[in-house]
């Protein structure tokens, strides 16, 4: 699958410890003066315009597989637009920033080089021009999960509308193969489209807002339920309570963990002490 991100190169020097992983891929010894290095961020875990987010375990995957990939023009991959190698790569989560799910929002951002040589500075020209600025990722993911039901849509079909009633998550990246830089058109940039754009992106904003509270109240629903199952002893209002601060993440995790401790605590062999002993060891 692609994936398309805007403004998503910046420009940065190149430290000593840098220039030593920049020549593990160069047969040559290369200077910092041979070399137009910059920050490029591949992707986020932000709702996107398919509806379509990848979650903090993708991004940390894709963050190891994007190491030494070739960055190409326009995903044609020809040797001869082979341009860009991205050395290291992390993910930034930020202090502030929420995504519409109401998670940390985080981003992968990788240090991309290329050589200073004639058939390169057109390019380098524009990215420090700010003309060259979105990017877009090619890589494969194993599963792609409904919020609202985590039926791995892959597999089989589940009755929610992407874009309607519910996103996809993409999981377990298996393969990155490699970045691009996009031609934006012309026309994208001019003040009308841009404004266009802009409505749009609230409006897109608002219903991403809206689907992922709707997840959130699914789970948070959902564990109320299990809870009265797996810990009686706890009233509803605490574990809403206790719900309420939680974040997507937490809420999955919280709801996967009543879900095997309800798997554990029904299984036939088990006798009714032991039983009592699950119920305890099983704490939230
Ligand atoms: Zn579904």
């Amino acid at each position: 699958m692609k994936k398309n991100f805007d403004n998503a190169i910046s420009l940065c020097s190149v430290t000593e410890e840098e220039l030593e992983l920049i020549n593990k891929y160069s047969l040559t010894e290369l200077k910092a003066e041979d070399i137009f290095a910059f920050n490029v961020v591949l992707c986020d875990n932000e709702i996107d315009r398919d509806f379509e987010c990848f979650d903090m375990a993708s991004l940390k995957t894709l963050s190891e597989l994007y190491i030494g990939k070739t960055g190409i023009l326009n995903h044609e991959m020809k040797a001869e637009n082979q341009v860009a190698r991205i050395y290291s790569a992390e993910i930034e989560v930020s202090g502030t920033e929420k995504n519409s799910a109401g998670e940390a929002y985080a981003r992968l951002k990788a240090k991309a080089y290329m050589l200073k040589n004639d058939k390169n500075m057109p390019l380098i020209d524009e990215i420090c021009a700010g003309i060259k600025k979105e990017v877009s990722i090619n890589c494969a993911v194993s599963e792609i999960v409904c919020s609202i039901c985590g039926i791995n849509v892959k597999k089989e079909r589940c009755e929610h509308t992407k874009g309607k009633t519910c996103y996809h998550i993409l999981r377990n990246p298996t393969d990155a193969y490699e970045w691009s830089f996009v031609a934006v058109p012309a026309q994208k940039k001019a003040g009308t489209v841009k404004n266009f754009n802009e409505e749009t992106a609230e409006a897109d904003n608002a219903r991403y807002i809206e689907i992922a509270e709707k997840y959130k109240s699914f789970l948070r629903q959902e564990i109320v339920k299990l809870s009265a199952v797996i810990s009686p002893e706890i009233s509803a209002k605490s574990v809403e309570n206790i719900c309420s601060s939680l974040d997507v993440d937490a809420l999955e995790i919280l709801r996967k963990d009543y879900l095997q401790a309800e798997k554990t605590k029904f299984r036939p062999q088990l006798s009714p002490k032991e039983n009592e002993s699950s119920i305890d060891g099983f704490k939230i």
